[in-house]
């Protein structure tokens, strides 16, 4: 298999100019062209005023690869393609010793019990929420009647965190094995469109992420494991420095000496229990801040110029940092185009924000969290759970703020930036359900956070022309961007001081989006089975 790099084409290029340029470029006949596929394919947004092209990484199969190697020796862009496929560490005896057992059924834990279930440890998986098609309708319940179920919501059930999202894949980790693209090829298998695989930013959208769930949980299952709805841990069965069960809401214990604990940053309750069993843990930073919306045809406007709009781009995203002049950094988080903005609550009483999209992001609104840094040294001291006590103080208040019916605090970024309350609504609606309360938000988080976004909104518009618009909407308020804490592990990836206790994904601190959960349930399951295995 051979791999040519940067090969470009015109937008509106067809699938047989793409076929024309590879033989042109290998100077081979089109029959010794015998199949190639794409591996990356992106475009340089820069060149939104001249030429924009699509510049794409091709493997492919030639009937003269050993020649085309000699003759291309000295060219950088030509080469044999890396081997990307996925490598199992073992598989399981046929006489199972114990089944491992998987906690949080999200990104992470999917992860780690489908790799398990594929190496043949049959694992067993518990979630607390329930099953995604019940979840959806009662997640539906707080943004369109604002009643909340703090088992099942946006944060806790099938799929975890992300299935109600804009289903962005993409992550910043390094991955010199590849497991991302495990995980790309196993949500291809479950139904996501084939182009995840190549294109630079690829996403999902919510409604194919909820069928997709599905056909993991089946994957599991046809493959011996078990997976589990309302199914709450509350405690752990502990022998000296070696776990060995978990105990279950309804009293039921589980043994093993094997537990992955994939919590996700929302699940308090059973942080508090870790914490009050001694498992080792420390605050970490994360961020606060809004949610802004724009008119999606103005990112597009300003990212994409004369190409906005154009089908095979689709909506514009766009990634903002700005250092204040008080030390804080403030950036765009987790943006969303064409999208919504969502009541991410799991805990009664308390507002938070996030946003999602459909695959097609063809809602009028591009929304972001606008987020400054925080960290448990300057911002929360107090021991590892002061993180989880702010951003519960922070939420309860902007409950508060919109209400105390679910509605979020609003202000638009006209209003916020001159330091005044907004009263009405201008050209931009903002689209989150139940609805918002317009005022001011400077009360919402602290000084600084306040004073290093009220000079980023401005400095935002030097990059992306009109960012600043008095009629933006910002909503709020965004806390859980990340991990508040961490569990932290060793290089067995176990507990510090707890044997056969995994911490793992985004609730350990060591994940931040889909893909990197998704990698580090992989690792995470390869690191169980090591163990188990005596590898
Ligand atoms: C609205 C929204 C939009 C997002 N959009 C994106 C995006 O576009 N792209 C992206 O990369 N990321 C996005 N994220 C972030 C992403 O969803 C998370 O980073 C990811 O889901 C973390 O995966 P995880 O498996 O570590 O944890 P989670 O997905 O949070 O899963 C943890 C699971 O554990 C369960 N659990 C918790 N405690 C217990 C217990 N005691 N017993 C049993 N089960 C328990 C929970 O119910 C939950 O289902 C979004 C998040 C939200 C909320």
């Amino acid at each position: 298999m051979l791999r040519i790099n940067e090969l470009k084409l015109p937008l509106d290029h067809s699938d047989d100019e793409l076929r024309a340029a590879i033989v042109q470029r290998l100077a081979i006949s089109d029959e010794q062209l015998l199949g190639f596929t794409l591996f990356k394919r992106s475009y340089d947004a820069r060149k939104k005023n001249s030429e924009m092209l699509f510049i794409y990484t091709i493997d492919l199969e030639a009937s003269n690869e050993a020649e085309l190697l000699k003759t291309f020796a000295d060219d950088p862009k030509i080469g044999v393609a890396p081997d990307v496929s996925y490598k199992f560490v073992g598989h399981a005896p046929a006489e199972l010793p114990e089944r491992p057992i998987v906690v949080g059924f999200g990104p992470c834990g999917i992860f780690a019990g489908l790799l398990l279930a594929q190496m043949g440890f049959k694992p067993i998986v518990l979630e607390r929420g329930k099953e995604v098609r019940q979840r959806t309708k009662d997640t539906w319940g707080l943004w369109r009647k604002s009643v909340l179920n703090p088992e099942s919501n946006v944060q806790f059930g099938e799929g975890g965190a992300g299935t109600f999202s804009d289903g962005k894949l993409y992550s910043q980790i390094k991955d010199p094995q590849h497991h991302g693209r495990k995980v790309l090829e196993e949500f291809v298998k479950a139904g996501a469109p084939d182009e995840i695989l190549y294109i630079n930013k690829p996403h999902i959208g919510t409604f194919r992420l909820t069928s997709m769930v599905e056909k993991m949980r089946e994957e599991i299952i046809n493959l011996g494991g078990e997976v589990r709805f309302q199914q709450k841990v509350t405690d752990l069965l502990v022998d000296g420095e070696q776990l060995t069960g978990l105990v279950l809401e309804s009293g039921e214990q589980l043994q093993s000496r094997h537990v992955v604990l994939a919590l996700g940053h929302s699940a308090r309750d059973t942080f508090r229990m870790l914490h009050a069993k001694g498992v080792f843990m420390e605050a970490k930073p994360f961020s606060v801040g809004f949610r802004i919306e724009h008119p999606q045809s103005l990112i597009d406007k300003a990212r994409l110029g004369k190409y906005a709009g154009h089908p095979k781009l689709g909506a514009a995203d766009y990634k903002l940092v700005h250092h204040a002049k008080n030390g804080r950094s403030v950036y765009s988080f987790c943006m969303c185009p064409g999208g919504t903005v969502v009541a991410a609550t799991s805990e009664p009483g308390r507002v938070v924000t996030n946003g999602m999209s459909q695959y097609s992001r063809n809602e009028r609104n591009a929304n972001s969290g606008i987020v400054v840094g925080i960290d448990p040294e300057r911002d929360y001291p107090g021991g590892p759970l002061a993180g989880i006590e702010l951003q519960e103080r922070l939420e309860a208040h902007a409950y508060v703020m919109g209400g105390s019916n679910y509605q979020a605090p609003a202000q638009l970024v006209g209003d916020f930036v001159a330091g005044r309350p907004s009263t009405a609504l201008g050209s931009v609606e903002p689209s989150y359900k139940p609805g918002v309360t317009l005022g001011d938000l400077a009360p919402s988080l602290p000084d600084f956070a306040i004073e290093a976004i009220r000079e980023a909104l401005p400095a935002f518009d030097r990059q992306i022309k009109g960012y600043n618009l008095h009629d933006a909407v910002l909503t709020g308020i965004e806390t859980r961007t990340s991990s508040p804490l961490r569990i932290t592990r060793g290089a067995d990836l176990q507990s510090l001081n707890l044997k056969g206790l995994f911490p793992a994904g985004e609730g350990a601190g060591y994940a931040g989006g889909i893909l990197s959960a998704g990698v580090d349930g992989i690792r995470i399951a390869e690191a169980v089975a090591r163990d188990i295995l005596g590898l």
